[in-house]
């Protein structure tokens, strides 16, 4: 699933666009070398400098992108975050050396210390710490249809929104659905 899903508010943008470098409906990734990473971090505005991009640090952005999707699946309803997403996005935050920074109007700012690929990672995750505070995080989401997960921002009053589109997952699941009642009332 790609283009048709809401958009996130700000940088928070940025993390959605992350998220779905991955197409898993159209079996596309746009991080599958060490070059491609290095070039999507840069234009993202999250990479300063020709520093880092080894295959450890394309291993480690992907780990990090899946442990966020696995987080945006959390958001939905009352579920926790899963330990193993924990545990990765804790590595990151440590490689990153994010450091609190109280500023003048927008309370406590993490910010990462290091350079390279890890602080570019770590860039990401501190935008999702502002998200966090400024209560947008809880509405960026990943399509609960299994064979799609992408991410998209839930703009709906209720924030029960469960699917990236109605027009595409949304009526998929519908069909489904109609489907199963109509082989149940067969006799
Ligand atoms: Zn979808």
């Amino acid at each position: 699933m790609s283009g048709a899903s809401t958009p996130a508010p700000g940088r928070l943008e940025t993390v959605r666009r992350f998220v779905n470098t991955l197409d898993i409906d159209a079996g596309t990734d746009a991080l599958t070398s060490p070059g491609q990473l290095v070039g999507w971090l840069s234009s993202a505005d999250l990479l300063t400098g020709t520093t880092g991009g080894g295959r450890d640090d394309l291993v480690h952005a992907v780990a990090v992108r899946e442990a966020l999707r696995d987080v945006l699946a959390a958001n939905h309803g009352g579920e926790p975050i899963p330990p193993t997403a924990l545990t990765v996005l804790n590595d990151a935050a440590g490689r990153a050396r994010l450091t609190a920074t109280l500023t003048a109007r927008d309370g406590w700012r993490s910010r990462p210390s290091a350079g390279g690929v890890d602080g570019a990672l770590g860039g990401l995750l501190a935008l999702v710490g502002d998200a966090m505070a400024d209560g947008t995080w809880s509405r960026l989401k990943v399509c609960v249809n299994d064979t799609c997960r992408w991410a998209f921002y839930d703009e709906s009053r209720a924030r029960s929104g469960k699917w990236c589109s109605m027009q595409v997952c949304g009526n998929r699941a519908k069909q489904r659905a109609w489907r199963g009642r109509r082989a149940e009332s067969t006799p």
